[in-house]
């Protein structure tokens, strides 16, 4: 657990003790579900929620201590009977917190992912891919952000012998206090895709962003690009002297690169070449994108001096990641649930490896791609052709941008397209037009919750 004395939290975070009582802590818990004995309880201020309002409580149910901002209310403060520490923010101590926790493992091997698009899929890849090593910490689901990752690292413990944390971002200068506080000797960028140009409006500016991570990389690092995105190619410029850069691909050389792709069943085999050495590899997985994970993942198993045997292995052991185009059987179609999120990129990959694995008649459930702001009326038309052009038979689209995809699909040819306005309408459609063997598959932002509609079937 990580533990930390009153004396060593007001080193790290300069807080004020307004009253002092227990005087260590066995845990850091910002959740206020998650209180248990001896933690020390830190209350973060959200737009819809004050954790003040359970710091007293935390202290009856057991916590050591608990932390609050500079600004808490008078009463509230009063209220609490035990150690109580007062910062400005109480996010950026938990930060320090966990930095500092972080740095207590110089010799943890740290591997940062950030990307438009797979983020999540590769650190799952690169964690078992170097699972021979011994024990790993990951990333939990998707707690990539500056809560998420914090609480990732607080994760470390004495056995693990390396952490794989994702790091998203929204905006300039997300990445680079995310990077400082985990400290990675590994960086890898996916992609640089369309998927935050609400807030950075170019391609250009997105890679600048995402750079942030390479540039955080420090001599005797490795930094893993991927050849094939001009942007992400287009980083090697920026890492440090001293860091070494390998490359990963398909079409363009590259250090890492794949060949020879094939899909047996929900598996996809390829052959990597490294150093004029080939060899095959396997994973739960299908889609050409997800090779480009697991090419990114095979890379940071080679950077760690992992055999290419000990990778295979890792790798193959690997299930798939839920709703992250996952097929399954409902009634007598196949269903294929990529709702957990999308961007154009995303959406291209999906329409693509679904026209590859399938002979049959397939149909498309497509919601909003979110947070596209200028570009997002001609990139929900673009999808729609897609469709057209890979001979979907049908599309049916939710949400005020899905029409657009709607728009695009009929220009493109596509006679059964349906524009509902819910999810009940949708799969009451769906009922109409499907028939046995179709392949339907379920796409759209994560706040379209697309999969319900599985779920209504
Ligand atoms: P988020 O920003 O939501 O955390 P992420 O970057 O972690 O997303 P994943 O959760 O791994 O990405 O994948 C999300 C979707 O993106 C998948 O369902 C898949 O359709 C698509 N995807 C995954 N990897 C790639 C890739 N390398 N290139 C393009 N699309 C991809
Ligand atoms: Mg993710």
């Amino acid at each position: 657990m990580p533990s930390f004395t009153l004396q060593e939290v007001i080193g790290i975070t300069q807080a004020k003790v307004v009253s002092q009582d227990k005087e260590k802590f066995s845990d850091l818990v910002s959740d206020t579900r998650k209180i248990t004995e001896g933690v020390l309880f830190l209350a973060f201020k959200g737009e819809k929620f004050n954790g003040e309002d359970f710091a007293a409580e935390a202290l009856k149910k057991g916590a050591a201590g608990v932390m609050v901002s500079l600004d808490c209310a008078e009463e509230k403060i009063r209220e609490c009977q035990g150690t109580v520490l007062q910062v400005e923010d109480t996010l950026v101590a938990y930060q320090q917190l966990a930095k500092a926790w972080r740095e207590r493992f110089p010799q943890l091997s740290v591997i940062a992912i950030t990307g438009s698009n797979g983020k999540t899929t590769t650190k799952d890849l690169t964690a078992a891919a170097i699972s021979a090593r011994g024990p790993v910490l990951k990333t939990q689901a998707n707690y990539n952000n500056e809560i998420g990752l914090p609480l990732t690292l607080l994760g470390i413990r004495e056995e693990h012998t390396a952490a794989v944390v994702e790091i998203g971002m929204r905006g300039f200068h997300q990445i680079e206090p995310l990077a400082k506080i985990a400290q990675p000797q590994i960086g890898i960028v996916t992609n640089v895709g369309e998927t935050h140009m609400e807030l950075l409006g170019s391609l250009e500016n997105i890679a600048k962003a995402k750079a942030e991570l390479v540039e955080a990389i420090p001599a005797g690092g490795t930094v893993i690009l991927n050849a094939d995105n001009r942007y992400v190619a287009g980083m090697r410029n920026q890492a440090a002297e001293g860091v070494r850069v390998l490359t990963f691909g398909i079409e363009q050389l590259a250090d890492v690169r794949g060949e020879a792709i094939r899909t047996e069943g929900r598996m996809t085999k390829f052959m990597v070449e490294y150093q004029n050495e080939r060899h095959e590899y396997e994973i739960a997985m299908v889609g050409r994108h997800n090779v480009y994970n697991a090419l990114a993942a095979i890379a940071a198993g080679f950077a760690l001096g992992l055999t290419a045997e000990e990778i295979h292995d890792g790798l193959k052991n690997l299930e798939a990641t839920k709703m992250r185009f996952e097929c399954q059987t409902v009634k007598e179609w196949q269903v294929v649930n990529d709702a957990y999120n999308a961007s154009p990129m995303s959406m291209t990959a999906a329409i693509n490896t679904l026209s590859e694995l399938t002979q049959g008649r397939k149909i498309a459930v497509m919601g909003d791609m979110l947070e596209l702001g200028s570009v997002s009326v001609e990139a929900h038309r673009k999808v729609g052709q897609e469709l057209a052009e890979k001979g979907f038979a049908a599309v049916i689209t939710r949400g005020e941008m899905g029409s657009y995809i709607a728009e695009g699909a009929e220009k493109g040819g596509i006679a059964a397209v349906c524009r509902c306005a819910s999810h009940e309408a949708a799969a009451e459609k769906l009922h109409e037009i499907l028939q046995p063997g179709d392949t339907i598959l379920f796409k759209g932002s994560r706040g379209m919750q697309m999969e319900k509609i599985i779920d209504l079937l």
